[in-house]
């Protein structure tokens, strides 16, 4: 047998009619000097060991005379999911180490290989009885991708919005009315705050289509072809596990969708070298990568003979924009059926209060921001940045997520304003004042959202190459200890005014 000529499902097809531990080893070695895939020769050693040849572990560890019955236990597994894993990370002969791998027993995992998938999901988180903003913007942005889909394609695939909690029969109306064709709700006392188990639970048997008959018969496929998830602090919590849960992939913190088909050559995909393979109806997302100096696009493509659904994606608050609400759209509401297990319940919110509600940048006529620029004496340039803020009537002090999360050591009188409440961006507050003043700030993707929408961006930076200078209206080029007291003193002095750096005057000849 020839390993490269076969998938790994494949491979592990027709392994399990060989029973010869020579042919065995000749097919391992074949592999290893072929594409060398760690979930062949996982599979390959897997039914090595079934055929009671346990020496040929790659450390060489335990001999002999393993029983057959425990061998054979194993053996569902290796030809399971397991084996039909990813490929990606080569961590390399764990499986001699002793211990049980943390997701071995995982044994509800389905790994299609031809399943039938339908629909846009939404998840629509609530708070307070009510459903957050984000969740009406997600699924704005769904009946828009699938009224294109079905423009595109002739399939009248649907928005489904799903949601739990204490009493939301209400909540799932509100849905069809911002554009879910089916709502699709948990009610349960115990639902009335997230709680990672349960939530988890009944999202996946709602995803897999389990239930009574009547909570189910409005559809007729496997999983979702999408999902969609808020990246709130609940959301991102549970995207992760209901896309673990249901075995596939997730792209978080996404700020744009669409649906279009693509063209991919990597074997991994394809099942061969060389070959072409079109992806239809793939959902394309986008999001700024880890450096925030670029958006990456992630898709989630099937493997052969392994399929990865529901495309999952979590999507940052206000990246889209709601339907307008209308009552009168038709849809249909349905309550999931479901038996929840008292022990999802262990833990137990007994006491809960509001934090203050922070600091609030937006209204501001002017917001001067300050970035990691300040690193040579953090207290000062926070003391710099706060008498700019001074000098003006209306202004107030924002920070860099960098600022956030420096170790800088501030003095008390400062310390304040280092603080995640006062962060502009992605994950901080989105402000568009009339001036926009940022020193030291190198304008990441991240904190680009939160502020471009801003009238009038002035930067002060000493790298004239910082991509803030791509959307500053004003770039000052100096060091921002030397720049914010003239500044400062040009604002007192009159010199420099609101209104004439608005008009293109920047007065004093700064910029
Ligand atoms: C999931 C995720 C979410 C994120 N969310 C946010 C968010 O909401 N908001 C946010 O801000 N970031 C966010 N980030 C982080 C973001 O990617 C950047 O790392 C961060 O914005 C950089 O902060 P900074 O501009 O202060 O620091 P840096 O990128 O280090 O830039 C410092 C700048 O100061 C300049 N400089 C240095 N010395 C001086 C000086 N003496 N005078 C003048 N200029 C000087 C440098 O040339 C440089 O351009 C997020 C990242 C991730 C991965």
């Amino acid at each position: 047998m020839e390993p490269g000529e076969h998938t790994v499902d494949e491979l592990n097809e027709r392994l399990e009619t060989v029973d010869d531990e020579e042919v065995l080893e000749t097919v391992l070695e074949a592999e290893q000097s072929g594409q060398d895939r760690k979930t062949a020769r996982e599979a390959i050693r897997s039914r090595l060991e079934a055929v009671d040849a346990p020496g040929n572990e790659e450390n060489g560890a335990s001999g002999g005379d393993e029983d057959d019955e425990s061998a054979g236990e194993e053996e569902p597994d290796a030809g399971d999911d397991e084996s039909a894993g990813e490929e990606e990370s080569d961590d390399g002969g764990e499986e001699d180490d002793g211990l049980t791998h943390p997701t071995r027993d995982k044994r509800h995992v389905r790994a299609l290989a031809d399943g039938d998938y339908e629909d846009m999901w939404v998840f629509c988180e609530t708070q307070g009885g009510e459903l957050l903003e984000v969740s009406r913007e997600m699924l704005g942005k769904a009946r828009r991708l699938m009224d294109q889909f079905s423009e595109d394609y002739g399939d009248e695939e649907r928005v489904v919005a799903y949601l739990m909690g204490d009493d939301c029969e209400g909540l799932a109306e509100e849905c069809i009315a911002y554009g879910a064709d089916v709502a699709l709700y948990h009610d349960d006392t115990r639902l009335e705050r997230f709680l990672h188990k349960p939530y988890t639970e009944i999202s996946a048997h709602m995803a897999r289509g389990e239930g009574t008959a009547e909570s189910t018969d409005w559809r007729d496929y496997d999983k979702p072809r999408y999902i969609l998830f808020p990246a709130t602090n609940n959301g991102r919590d549970l995207s992760a596990k209901v896309q673990a849960e249901l075995d596939s992939g997730l792209a978080s913190d996404c700020s744009d969708l669409f649906i279009e088909e693509n063209e991919v050559s990597n074997p991994v995909k394809t099942g061969e070298p060389g070959v072409k393979k079109t992806f239809e109806k793939v959902l394309h997302m986008k999001r700024p990568d880890f450096s925030g100096f670029e958006y990456s696009t992630i898709l989630c493509l099937d493997n052969p003979g392994r399929e990865f659904h529901p495309q999952g994606a979590s999507i940052i608050p206000g990246s889209f924009d709601p339907i307008e609400r209308d009552d009168d759209r038709e849809g249909d509401v349905i309550e999931h059926d479901m038996e929840l297990d008292e022990d999802w319940f262990r833990v137990e919110i007994t006491e809960y209060d509001q934090l203050e509600a922070g600091v609030d940048l937006t209204g501001h006529e002017v917001v001067v921001c300050l970035g990691r620029g300040i690193a040579d004496d953090p207290t000062v340039g926070m003391e710099l940045g706060l008498d700019l803020v001074d000098a003006f009537e209306d202004a107030e002090l924002a920070i860099t997520r960098g600022i956030v999360t420096s170790s800088y050591q501030f003095e008390g009188h400062v310390e304040r304003y280092s603080k995640e409440e006062r962060q502009i961006g992605e994950t901080g507050q989105v402000v568009a004042p009339q001036l926009y003043i940022a020193a030291g700030v190198s304008g990441a993707v991240q904190h680009k959202v939160g502020m471009d929408q801003s009238d009038t961006i002035v930067a002060i930076n000493t790298d004239t190459d910082a991509r803030i200078r791509d959307f500053s209206d004003y770039f000052i080029e100096g060091d921002l200890f030397e720049v914010l007291p003239r500044l400062t003193d040009a604002v007192e002095a009159g010199e420099t005014t609101l209104e004439a750096v608005a008009d293109g005057h920047g007065g004093d000849g700064h910029e």
